[in-house]
């Protein structure tokens, strides 16, 4: 994916998502100053719901000018971008790591490496132009016709089949998103791995 590309995509999108983006911020503004960072183990009793950025079962963290999902797998973590009006976007040139901070051991640092190219189980298409069109397999998108994309995300290697849930954090920051909030940080409780490619 060519940068030129993205910032043109990135644009459009913003625009096509206005009106929900404008009805989104109220909604924002209220659950920001309760919840930074709320997974799927403590879903929101005021807010919004994120069920529009949980399309690969994973754990919604929102800050600033974006929403992550973030899937703890077996053989890693990955961590997907939306953005604030929870539409799927690629990950683009952004990098980042994450600190795993287990209850009883010693913390690890692991870089993120960028699959922007992803081909896997359980990939999820979309239209970057029209990122409502979200399906589960590759085709083109009903609306305009284009090649839908698969949505490319940041991955961490980590063997996590032994690790008990609760007894991990995994505290990501990422750089290089761009917009109105370039860096990002936010910490996920691990509850558990999922067989990658298997959704909810
Ligand atoms: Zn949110
Ligand atoms: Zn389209």
């Amino acid at each position: 994916m060519k940068l030129g590309r993205l910032a043109v995509c990135a644009s459009a999108i913003a625009c096509l998502a206005f009106s929900a983006s404008a009805a989104l911020a109220a909604d924002h503004a209220s659950h920001q100053s309760a919840t930074q960072d709320h997974g799927s183990a403590a879903p929101e009793a005021k807010g919004h719901s994120h069920e529009a950025c949980e399309l690969h079962g994973g754990q919604v963290a929102m800050t600033k000018a974006h929403h992550f999902e973030t899937v703890f797998g077996e053989d890693g973590i990955r961590v997907y971008r939306y953005s604030a009006a929870q539409k799927a976007e690629l990950i683009g040139g952004a990098a980042g790591s994450v600190t795993l901070k287990f209850k009883d051991g010693p913390s690890r640092v692991i870089p993120f490496v960028s699959r922007n190219a992803a081909a896997e189980a359980g990939d999820i298409y979309f239209c970057t132009m029209h990122p409502d069109q979200v399906k589960r397999e590759p085709g083109a998108c009903p609306l305009c016709g284009m090649k839908l994309v698969a949505q490319s995300h940041l991955y961490a290697a980590v063997d996590l089949r032994k690790v008990e849930p609760g007894t991990l954090k995994a505290s990501i920051s990422i750089k290089g998103l761009g917009g109105d909030e370039p860096e990002a940080a936010f910490t996920e409780t691990f509850q558990g791995a999922a067989h990658h490619g298997e959704h909810h």
